[in-house]
């Protein structure tokens, strides 16, 4: 075959719309690295962040639906991993980031789960004291109207904290403590994937721009 050997960089479009059934195409292709380490865990590293047509964070997929949703033309990828996927006929480098041609209302818009760790992405792994940007276990939750005050567990009540500055705030409000909030906590309205790898250190640096918050 003429397209052994060939690195696609998503030009080829053509020669692939040929290919009769490409989701067994892409269940042939095995994923190649020169850091093989990357990919001991079934962390992000070989998938895609699906961001919506206005940018928003939708959810990880697999590189094989990115792959897919690439073909019948829904996305445009935007970023790449330094990661080639390989056939018998192609290969191909993986999407990082794609982002969906068309706006898409976010299924569970408005019904955000409220946990640790979607917290930690509403506030961008940033303690909402201090401002430091810090990987999600050097993060704790603080709650703005402490327990004590019977400040309750929900979402316009709960930050990220670095220790220093939840410690420091103890038993207080941020008003009594002199710590105000960077941000007022709002309900986020978008809704991550469940399989989301919330270890800011393990995301892919290039997904990290896209990963801000925007509340709705
Ligand atoms: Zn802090």
């Amino acid at each position: 075959m003429a397209f052994i050997n060939h690195s696609y960089r998503f030009s080829s479009r053509d020669f692939l719309l040929k290919m009769p059934k490409i989701a067994a195409i892409l269940g042939e292709m095995q994923v190649e690295t020169q850091e093989p380490q990357k990919l001991a865990s079934q962390s992000s590293t070989s998938r895609s962040l699906l961001l919506n047509a206005s940018y928003e964070p939708m959810k990880v997929v697999s590189w094989q639906k990115a792959l897919i949703l690439w073909f019948q033309d829904k996305v445009e990828i935007i970023e790449y991993h330094n990661l080639h996927v390989r056939s018998v006929r192609a290969s191909f480098q993986l999407p990082s980031v794609i982002k969906l041609k068309a706006y898409v209302r976010p299924r569970g818009y408005g019904a955000v789960r409220f946990c640790r760790e979607n917290v930690y992405i509403r506030d961008n792994f940033t303690c909402q004291y201090c401002g430091d940007r810090l990987p999600a276990k050097l993060l704790t939750l603080d709650h703005v109207v402490p327990v004590s005050k019977q400040g309750p567990k929900s979402w316009t009540n709960v930050v990220a904290a670095c220790r220093d500055c939840n410690q420091r705030k103890g038993n207080r409000t941020p008003l009594t403590a002199n710590m105000p909030l960077l941000t007022e906590p709002v309900i986020p309205s978008w809704l991550p994937s469940p399989d989301f790898d919330m270890r800011s250190n393990h995301l892919p640096k290039s997904w990290l721009q896209y990963l801000q918050f925007k509340a709705g």
